[in-house]
């Protein structure tokens, strides 16, 4: 029956059939192979923002990876990492501050990862050297002051906040943080162990009360007046800005933003970054993903989600950001943070700072 159609073709109709037969059966496996390459990506990430989820969406549309999302707090994720071990599905960590990735790192969560487009797109301060991980938003750590009793020309470096003048005017949120780690850390890089707990016991002294509370909760207490001067991460008065609370947003306009260590070292700034699980299933999967979070046009997305800055210098800051003002970065390479963090908890306690 078949010899019968095909006798009726003329010997170029059925030339063509063939190669389309053999055109159809190849396309055939290049889906297969694309399916097999496309799969899937699973996250476990601190994040839980509604623009991150429109950016995996958009990842999803243009590379076919679907990408699974597991929410929690980084140190939860870090021990479920520990816990699940070889048996872990998760691809990649993003978590906040590059103290706590390096603790992935030591803790042998994570995997070196070699992409030229990470290098090129993530300033070298601001990723592990060997590509353990990768900063994807920017935040400094810095002065919000009270407006209404603060003369920020007052204001200078972080050391200052050790004068007697700021007796019973300071905020900061407790040691076991590890912001205040991180900063204390960068003391350390620059100065000495010493100079650390000197400054660390000086800037306790000055406290109006002792640490807690988080950042937020430092700021809305400067607002109340029960002090003059807290030490933040800037992303939070953002949140404190357009939160649905009225007060917190009230609280925020009495807030005024100082960058610190201008004439000198620069702000202390930190990231929230990610890097390649160790045990990861779907390893070319996630560096993909990540490539495409640190391309400009994302990354201006990424960091407003969180009042962030962006790590890519061709991204885009927010309206909110750019009304702070530019600021001059410490270039300490943020690795280094993660070298002094157990010097800077012993510090922290040697200091009395609890
Ligand atoms: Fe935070």
């Amino acid at each position: 029956m078949t010899m019968i159609i095909i006798s009726r073709f003329k010997p170029i109709t059925l030339l063509i059939f063939i190669l389309c037969s053999f055109g159809l059966r190849a396309d055939a496996e290049t889906d297969k192979r694309k399916l097999e390459t496309e799969g899937e990506v699973n996250l476990y990430t601190h994040r839980h923002y509604e623009a991150d989820e429109a950016l995996f969406a958009r990842f999803t549309e243009k590379t076919g990876i679907k990408v699974n999302v597991v929410k929690a707090n980084a140190d939860e994720l870090i021990e479920r990492l520990k816990s699940e071990g070889e048996a872990s599905p998760a691809d990649l960590l993003v978590t906040a501050d590059a103290g706590r990735l390096v603790r992935a790192q030591e803790a042998g969560l994570l995997q070196a990862v070699k992409s030229e487009k990470l290098e090129d797109c993530v300033p070298a301060q601001l990723r592990e050297p060997d590509g353990y991980w990768f900063g994807l938003t920017l935040r400094a750590r810095i002065f919000a002051y009270a407006k209404a009793r603060v003369n920020p020309a007052s204001l200078s470096t972080y050391e200052a906040l050790a004068q007697p003048v700021w007796k019973g005017r300071i905020l900061a949120r407790s040691s076991s943080n590890i912001y205040n780690q991180s900063l204390l850390a960068s003391i350390i890089a620059q100065s000495s162990e010493e100079q650390a707990v000197a400054w660390a016991r000086a800037v306790r002294s000055n406290m109006a009360r002792p640490p807690q509370g988080s950042d937020r909760d430092q700021m809305r207490a400067v607002a109340a007046g029960l002090a003059d001067v807290a030490i933040v991460n800037t992303y939070y008065l953002g949140i404190l800005a357009t939160s649905s609370d009225p007060a917190d947003r009230k609280s925020a306009e009495k807030i005024g933003v100082f960058f610190p260590n201008q004439g000198g070292r620069g702000a202390h700034i930190n990231i929230s970054g990610a890097g390649v699980t160790r045990h990861a299933k779907n390893t070319e999967n996630a560096i993909t993903l990540l490539e495409f979070l640190v391309e400009s046009e994302q990354q201006s997305e990424f960091a407003r989600a969180n009042f962030e800055y962006p790590v890519n210098p061709e991204g885009q800051r927010s309206p909110l950001l750019k009304k702070w003002g530019a600021f001059k970065a410490d270039t300490l390479n943020l690795s280094e943070l993660g070298k002094y963090n157990q010097a800077a908890v012993k510090a922290f306690d040697l200091a009395g700072w609890e």
